[in-house]
C-alpha cells in the first residue's frame, strides 16, 4: 500500500485557503483524512471516520476539550474543516460510562453536545474516537484485514499477522453497543503499547499524537495485511487481472466450450435489451425506477464465473454497513432463467429473511429489490436511484468481488452470520431516515434521451429533466454540448442526426450506460431562411425533411426495443406551431413538420400496445432558441407587417415564450401527470385565433 503523504505538500496544506484561520492541527487533520479517502482499498464513498482532540477556547475564552470527528454525510476524500463536528470530549466519554443507550439517543446527545450548531451530525462512532487518548484517530475498513478477517480462521490469522502490535475486538454492531465493548475492554489497557486496534468483520483503527504518526501507522497495518495476502498468493488473482480459465474472452477464442456459456455468441442488442428487462423488473419490485451500471470489466466477468459462485455471493457483504447500499446479497442471474422468475424467488427469499429476523419487532420491511446482480458471463449489474447511487453500489461490488476471492484463497469466504448484517440493515437509524421520508423528484431514476441538448428547448429540457431526477443522454450535432453537459447524470453526446449509425450508436450507449431508455425527446430541428415556394431549392427541402422527419423517424425505430422494456416509457416530440396555422415562406419546415406529426399520430397508434406514449407539443415564437436568429425574426416580422417586439408578443394573452416554459412543460409530460395520455397535441403559443 502506497504511503501518500508528503511532506513539502503537508506542510503548504490549506496555506492559501480562505479557512487558513483554522489551527494547524485541524488542517492536518483534514489533510490526512484525505490521503486515506484517496486510496478506495482503505474506505469507499463515505465510509471510514477520523477524528482530532484539541484544546479551543471556548466564547468566555475557558479552554475546552473538543473532538472534532467526522460528520456523516462528509467524504474523507474532499472532507474540509467544517466536514468535521466539534463535541465536548466529558460529554462523549460519560456517555461511554453509560450501561445501556439507544442509537437515537446516542445520535441526539451527541449532537446536543455539540459547540457549533450548524456542523454536520458527528459520525456514530465518535465514542469510539473519545475513548483512543491520542490527539489523531484514524479508522478505516481496509479491504485486506476485512477480506482477512471474513475467513474460518480470520481472528487467528489476524493475531498471526500483528500478534502484539494491535487490540483485537470481536465483532460487534457499529454504534453505542461497540463503544460500550471496547470501553469495557480497553479500561485497563495501556494505549501506547499499541498501533491501532483491529475491530473483526469491520475495519481498524490507527492513532498517534501527531496526523502523520496515525497515517503512517495505519499504511503500515494495512501493508502487512496485505503483505500477508501476498505470500498466500492470493491477492494477484483479483487485482485487476482476469484467471484465464475464468476469462470469457479467453474461453470465446477457441475453445469448444465458449458456446455454453454464450459470450460473445449472445448478440450485443440482446444483452442490452435484457439489460433493460433486468433494470424495469428490479425497480418494480423496489417500487421506484432505478439507474443501472453495468460493470462488465475482465474482473467482473471472471467472478460471475467462478466456481461455486451462488455459495461465495450468497453469503453476505464486506462489512456490515455495506448492506445498506447492496442488501446483503445479489441476484444470481443466468442466461437461460427468466428475470421475472429468478426475481420471484429473490423476493420471496428476502421476505423469509425479513420473517426469520425480525421476529418479535414492530420494523418495517424494506423493499425485496437486489441492488445488484451477478450475471453470469456478463459482468455485475449494480442499482440506485441515481447515476451517483448505481455508482457507489458498483464500487462498493468490486472491492467485494475482489476481496472474496481473496477470502477463497485463504480457507473459504465466511461472512457475519445474517443476523448481524440483519441487524445492520435495520438500524433504529436506518429506519429513522425511512420515516423521515422527504420528496421524491416525480422523474427519479427515468432515463430520457434528449436531441438537440446544447441550445434552447432541449437545454432547457435537459434541465428540467435533471430538476425532476432523470438521468440525460443530451445529443446534439454541436460539439459543445460535451462542455455545456458535465454532471455524472448526464451522457452528452455529439451526434449528427443525418448519420443513422451514429444515431444507433448513441441510443445503445444510453441503455449500457444508465441501464434502460424511457423517455425520448424528439427535439432537434432547422428552420431555413424563409423561402417561398417559387424559390425553394431541392438542396434546403432534402435537407430539411432529412433532419426534421426521417432522423426523427429513424430515432424512434432505433429507441422503439429499449422503450418497450422501459418504465412508463414515453416519446415527446417538439413539432411546431405552424403544423396547425402555416404561414407564407416556411413551406420546407411547415410541411416537415407536419409530417412529423402525422408520423407521431401513426406511432402513438403502433406504440399504444406496447405501453409507450406518444404526444407532441406545438411551439410558437420561444425567442430565444436557436431558430430565431436576426434575420429569420426580422424576415417572419416583415411577413406580418410588424415590429420584432409585436411578433414576439403576437398572442391572444401578450407573453412572451421561452425555452424554460417549453421544458418545464416537456418534463412534464414525461412524468405521471400525463400516464394516461397519448396523441396529444398542445399547441404552446401564448393562443391565438389561428390555433384556438
Ligand atoms: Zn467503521
Amino acid at each position: 500500500m502506497q504511503n501518500r503523504w508528503n511532506e513539502e505538500e503537508a506542510q503548504a496544506f490549506g496555506k492559501d485557503d480562505a479557512q487558513a484561520q483554522i489551527h494547524d492541527e485541524l488542517l492536518m487533520r483534514v489533510y490526512s483524512s484525505r490521503l486515506l479517502g484517496a486510496d478506495p482499498a482503505l474506505v469507499l464513498h463515505g465510509g471510514g471516520n477520523t477524528s482530532l482532540k484539541a484544546q479551543v477556547p471556548n466564547f468566555f475564552g475557558e479552554a475546552e476539550s473538543l473532538l472534532y470527528v467526522k460528520g456523516s454525510g462528509w467524504d474523507l476524500a474532499t472532507i474540509e474543516a467544517k466536514g468535521f463536528a466539534p463535541v465536548k470530549m466529558d460529554v462523549l466519554l460519560k456517555l461511554a460510562r453509560l450501561k445501556k443507550l439507544s442509537d437515537s439517543d446516542m445520535v441526539r446527545l451527541q449532537k446536543a453536545a455539540m459547540t457549533d450548531p450548524a456542523a454536520p451530525t458527528p459520525s456514530v462512532e465518535a465514542i469510539l474516537h473519545a475513548l483512543i487518548p491520542f490527539r489523531y484517530v484514524d479508522h478505516t475498513h481496509a479491504d485486506a484485514i476485512v477480506a482477512i478477517s471474513n475467513t474460518p480462521h480470520g481472528a487467528q490469522t489476524l493475531r498471526e499477522i500483528y500478534g502484539e502490535r494491535v487490540l483485537y475486538i470481536p465483532y460487534v454492531m457499529p454504534g453505542f453497543d461497540l463503544a460500550r465493548t471496547v470501553f469495557e475492554i480497553t479500561r485497563d489497557v495501556d494505549w501506547s503499547r499499541f498501533d491501532g486496534m483491529v475491530l473483526e468483520h469491520h475495519g481498524i483503527f490507527s492513532y498517534g499524537q501527531t496526523a502523520r504518526q496515525s497515517y503512517d501507522r495505519m499504511i503500515a497495518l494495512v501493508s502487512q495485511a496485505e503483505a500477508y495476502l501476498k505470500s498466500k498468493k492470493v491477492n494477484q488473482i483479483a487485482v485487476g487481472a482476469v484467471s484465464p480459465k475464468a476469462d470469457p474472452i479467453a474461453l470465446r477464442e477457441g475453445s469448444p466450450k465458449a458456446d455454453q456459456i454464450g459470450v460473445g455468441a449472445v448478440p450485443e442488442e440482446l444483452n442490452l435489451k435484457r439489460l433493460a428487462q433486468l433494470r424495469r423488473e428490479i425497480s418494480k419490485l423496489a417500487g421506484t425506477p432505478m439507474i443501472a451500471r453495468f460493470d462488465r470489466s475482465g474482473e467482473a466477468r471472471s467472478y460471475s464465473l467462478l466456481p461455486g459462485l451462488d455459495k461465495i455471493s450468497g453469503q453476505g457483504p464486506l462489512t456490515p454497513d455495506h448492506v445498506i447500499h447492496t442488501k446483503r446479497v445479489p441476484l444470481v442471474l443466468e442466461d437461460d432463467l427468466s428475470i421475472a422468475e429468478a426475481l420471484r424467488h429473490y423476493g420471496s427469499s428476502y421476505q423469509s429473511y425479513f420473517d426469520r429476523n425480525a421476529i418479535g419487532t414492530n420494523l418495517k420491511r424494506l423493499d425485496p429489490a437486489p441492488r445488484f446482480a451477478v450475471w453470469k458471463g456478463q459482468g455485475a449489474v449494480s442499482f440506485g436511484v441515481s447515476p451517483k447511487r448505481a455508482q457507489v453500489v458498483s464500487d462498493i461490488v468490486r472491492h467485494t468481488m475482489r476481496a472474496q476471492q481473496w477470502s477463497e484463497g485463504l480457507g473459504g469466504w465466511v461472512s457475519l452470520p445474517e443476523k448481524d448484517i440483519f441487524d445492520v440493515e435495520y438500524w433504529e437509524l436506518e429506519q429513522a431516515k425511512l420515516r423521515g421520508g422527504g420528496s421524491v423528484p416525480p422523474l427519479q431514476g427515468k432515463i430520457a434521451f434528449v436531441t438537440g441538448a446544447a441550445s434552447g428547448i432541449g437545454r432547457a429540457t435537459v434541465e428540467s429533466l435533471l430538476a425532476q431526477g432523470a438521468a440525460v443522454c443530451a445529443v446534439d450535432i454541436n460539439p459543445e454540448v460535451k462542455k455545456i453537459w458535465k454532471n455524472p447524470s448526464v451522457l452528452a453526446l455529439e451526434v449528427d442526426l443525418t448519420r443513422p449509425a451514429r444515431l444507433v450508436e448513441a441510443v445503445k450507449n444510453t441503455v449500457s450506460t444508465y441501464g434502460g431508455l424511457d423517455i425520448v425527446v424528439a427535439n432537434a430541428g432547422i428552420f431555413p431562411l424563409s423561402q417561398t415556394v417559387s424559390k425553394l431549392d431541392d438542396e434546403t427541402w432534402n435537407k430539411t425533411f432529412q433532419i426534421n422527419l426521417t432522423s426523427q423517424m429513424q430515432l424512434f425505430r432505433e429507441s422503439l426495443p429499449y422503450l418497450s422494456e422501459g418504465i412508463d416509457p414515453t416519446i415527446l416530440i417538439v413539432a411546431s406551431k405552424n403544423v396547425i396555422a402555416p404561414g407564407p415562406g416556411a413551406a420546407a419546415y411547415s410541411a416537415s413538420k407536419a409530417a412529423l406529426t402525422q408520423l407521431a399520430r401513426v406511432a402513438a397508434l403502433e406504440f399504444a400496445p406496447l405501453g409507450i406514449r406518444v404526444n407532441m407539443v406545438h411551439p410558437h415564437a420561444v425567442m430565444d432558441t436557436g431558430i430565431w436568429t436576426q434575420d429569420v425574426l426580422e424576415a417572419r416580422a416583415r411577413n406580418y407587417k410588424m415590429t420584432i417586439d409585436q411578433y414576439k408578443k403576437n398572442n391572444l394573452l401578450g407573453v412572451e415564450l421561452n425555452s424554460r416554459d417549453l421544458g418545464e412543460l416537456l418534463a412534464t409530460m414525461a412524468g405521471p401527470v400525463f400516464s394516461k395520455i397519448t396523441g396529444a397535441q398542445i399547441t404552446v403559443d401564448g393562443g391565438s385565433d389561428r390555433t384556438v
